[in-house]
C-alpha cells in the first residue's frame, strides 16, 4: 500500500477491539456502554448549524462528548461514536473549519474516526445479516440506511467494505477522490483508486457533476478508468450520487468475479493468495474467501 494513505481495515480492527473489550453486546441503540468504555460521558447541547460536536478532556482524564442537540438522532448518534473514535485513536479534532457532515474532509485524521464510527454504529455481524442478496441498488442502500439509522453515504461506504464480490464506495468532493473503501476481494485484486487524484473524466460520476445535476444515477464504465495499472478491462457497474449545492460525489463501483482480469501473479512475480481480509475476533462467520459470487 502507497505510504500516506489510511488503513481501513487497521482502523477496523482497533474499532472491532474496543467493542469486544469494552462493549461486549454490540448495543445497536444504546451508546453508552462505548462512550463508558471510552471513559466519556456524553452531554447534549445546541450548537451552531453545521457544528455537531466536540470533545473536551478533564483534568483527571475524563472525556466530555458535546453532541448538538439540534441535529437529528442519527446524525447524534455517528456524532457519538465519531467523537469516541478520536479518543480512542488519540487523533486530534478538526472539526473547527469543516462541518463534520460535509464529504469535504479533507483531513485524514476525520475520515480515519468515521471508518472507526461507522464500524461502531453498523456493526458487521447485524450488518451482513441485514445486507440481501441483492444486485446493489438504491433502494437496497436506502433500505440499509434506514435500518441502521445512519445516512446514504455511510450506508454505501458500509457495503462496499462489507460486499463478498468486487465492490467499492468513492468518496468524492470538487472533482478529486479523497477516499475509496474496498471489499476484501477488491483489496486481494490489488484494485487500487488513487486518493487525491482528479475523477475520471469516463465515469458516471465525472459526467454527472459535469451536467451540475443533483441526482443519483446508474451506468457502466470500464474498470480500467478508475483503477490504476488494471489490464485486460471489462465494463463494470457504477452508482454515483452527486449534490450541486456541496459539490460532492459518491460512486459504488461494482462487477462479478468472473469479470475481474487475469491476476495470477502480483507486480513483484509472487503468487497471489488471498489474505482472508479482516480476521473475525469471535472465531464465527469465517470471511469469504476470492469467490463467494454467483
Ligand atoms: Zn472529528
Amino acid at each position: 500500500m502507497p505510504n500516506n494513505v489510511i488503513d481501513e481495515v487497521a482502523i477496523q480492527l482497533r474499532a472491532r477491539r474496543f467493542m469486544a473489550e469494552g462493549a461486549p453486546t454490540n448495543p445497536l441503540n444504546d451508546l453508552t456502554a462505548y462512550a463508558k468504555a471510552a471513559n466519556a460521558v456524553v452531554r447534549y447541547e445546541a450548537l451552531d448549524v453545521g457544528e455537531s460536536g466536540y470533545t473536551m478532556t478533564r483534568p483527571d482524564g475524563r472525556h466530555i462528548i458535546t453532541v448538538n442537540s439540534n441535529e437529528d438522532a442519527g446524525r447524534q448518534r455517528f456524532t457519538i461514536c465519531h467523537e469516541i473514535a478520536h479518543i480512542i485513536l488519540g487523533l486530534p479534532s478538526r472539526h473547527d473549519q469543516i462541518p463534520l457532515w460535509s464529504l469535504e474532509k479533507r483531513d485524514p485524521n476525520e475520515i480515519m474516526c468515521d471508518i472507526f464510527a461507522a464500524e461502531l454504529l453498523l456493526p458487521h455481524k447485524a450488518w451482513l445479516q441485514a445486507v440481501p442478496g441483492d444486485e446493489p441498488s438504491v433502494s437496497v442502500i436506502q433500505a440499509l440506511a434506514v435500518r441502521f439509522d445512519c445516512s446514504f453515504h455511510t450506508a454505501a461506504s458500509r457495503y462496499a467494505s462489507l460486499a463478498t464480490f468486487p465492490c467499492a464506495l468513492v468518496t468524492m468532493d470538487h472533482g478529486t477522490i479523497r477516499h475509496a473503501a474496498r471489499s476484501t476481494s477488491l483489496r486481494a485484486m490489488s484494485a487500487w483508486i488513487a486518493p487525491r487524484s482528479s475523477v475520471p473524466p469516463e465515469s458516471v460520476a465525472y459526467q454527472l457533476r459535469d451536467r451540475g445535476e443533483s441526482r443519483t444515477e446508474l451506468g457502466e464504465v470500464q474498470q480500467d478508468a478508475w483503477f490504476q495499472d488494471w489490464s485486460d478491462s471489462e465494463v463494470m457497474n457504477e452508482l454515483a450520487r452527486h449534490s450541486a449545492t456541496t459539490d460532492s460525489t459518491i460512486s459504488l463501483l461494482w462487477f462479478s468475479e468472473g469479470h475481474a482480469p487475469e491476476r495470477e501473479v502480483d507486480r513483484f512475480g509472487k503468487r497471489f493468495t488471498d489474505d482472508g481480509g479482516l480476521p473475525e475476533l469471535t472465531g464465527e462467520l469465517p470471511w469469504p474467501g476470492r469467490s463467494k459470487r454467483k
